[in-house]
């Protein structure tokens, strides 16, 4: 970052769009902003209400497309329900692909598909780095993963596929999901489910992804989570706690489990980052 701001004369900048009052969504906002911050970045967050029209936010991404100072720009979703089952691909699809740190343009999908250099999605791309710097084999060795969103799953499959791995695609009509999974030698859990695999679905030594974010508020719903009375205390005194979509006794199984919170949650706020800082390189003419 420091090496850019000397070059460029500024520092890289990200443009971050929040529509309406989801909770989650500003928590996630809150993370990007202070980390965008803390690294350096020049980081310009537009709120607008929940019921702004289409045409507002359109004009907040217009504008950072058309801005110097923005490398990055990211529209938080989910976006409001009001404004139309199609609005988050109208709006994604404005987005200057080079500026696209989400990934999520069709240029870039495209470009992934292709594995040619491009912008990639945060969560998916963060994953790939975590199993990279654990050393984590992938040519040759089977991989699950459970999900196929546009924004995790697919994605994921994608890259897992061009290191070399032996891709299987999971999803709410996969039978005998359990068995599937525990052929996996690396399973990535991106299903939106509390503690949703079990030991059931985990080959014994398999490296485990957990992806998922889970708030869980029902003291039932913990029990069949957490053993531990300590956690149904910190419930009880916080209102809700975190989970991954793996179940914690997985850790007794997998060779290696990914904590949540700590996990891939951090690493998707490093990896936008990261692609804000690359695309501001490319701008600039410093990479390919
Ligand atoms: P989506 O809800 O978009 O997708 C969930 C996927 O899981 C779908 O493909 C769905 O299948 C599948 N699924 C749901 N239920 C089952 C089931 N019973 N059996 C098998 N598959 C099932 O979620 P996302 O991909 O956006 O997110 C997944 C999780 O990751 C969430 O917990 C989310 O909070 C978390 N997340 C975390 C991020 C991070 O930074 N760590 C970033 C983004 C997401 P189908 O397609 O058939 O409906």
């Amino acid at each position: 970052v420091q090496a850019f701001a000397d070059r460029a004369g500024r520092p890289p900048g990200l443009g971050i769009v929040l529509v309406g009052d989801d909770p989650a969504s500003h928590v996630y906002v809150r993370n990007k902003v202070r980390s965008g911050s803390e690294t350096g970045l020049f980081v310009d967050l537009v709120q607008l209400p929940a019921d702004a029209p289409l045409d507002e936010v359109a004009k907040a991404v217009e504008r950072m497309n058309a801005s110097d100072r923005h490398d990055g720009i990211l529209v938080q979703s989910p976006l409001p329900r009001a404004l139309g089952a199609d609005a988050a691909r109208r709006i994604f699809d404005l987005i200057d692909p080079h500026k696209d740190v989400d990934g999520f343009t069709a240029e870039n999908v495209g470009r992934l598909v292709q594995n040619r250099p491009g912008l990639l999605p945060c969560t998916p791309a963060g994953v790939m780095e975590l199993l990279r710097r654990e050393d984590v084999p992938l040519a040759g060795r089977r991989a699950v993963v459970v999900g196929r969103s546009e924004i995790v799953g697919k994605p994921m499959a994608l890259l897992l596929l061009h290191r070399d791995a032996t891709v299987t695609v999971c999803h709410s009509k996969t039978p005998e999901l359990a068995a599937v999974c525990a052929e996996a030698d690396v399973l990535v859990a991106a299903v939106g489910r509390a503690a949703f695999v079990t030991s059931a679905f985990v080959k014994p030594g398999a490296t485990v992804i957990d992806v998922g974010i889970n708030r869980v508020d029902r003291e039932d719903e913990a029990r069949r989570i957490w053993t531990d009375p300590a956690r149904i205390d910190q419930l009880r005194a916080k209102g809700s706690l975190l989970v991954g979509d793996v179940h914690p006794s997985v850790r007794e199984v997998a060779g290696a489990l990914t904590p949540v919170p700590g996990g891939v949650g951090p690493l998707t706020i490093a990896m936008l980052l990261s692609n804000t800082l690359t695309a501001g390189r490319r701008r600039l003419g410093d990479v390919g």
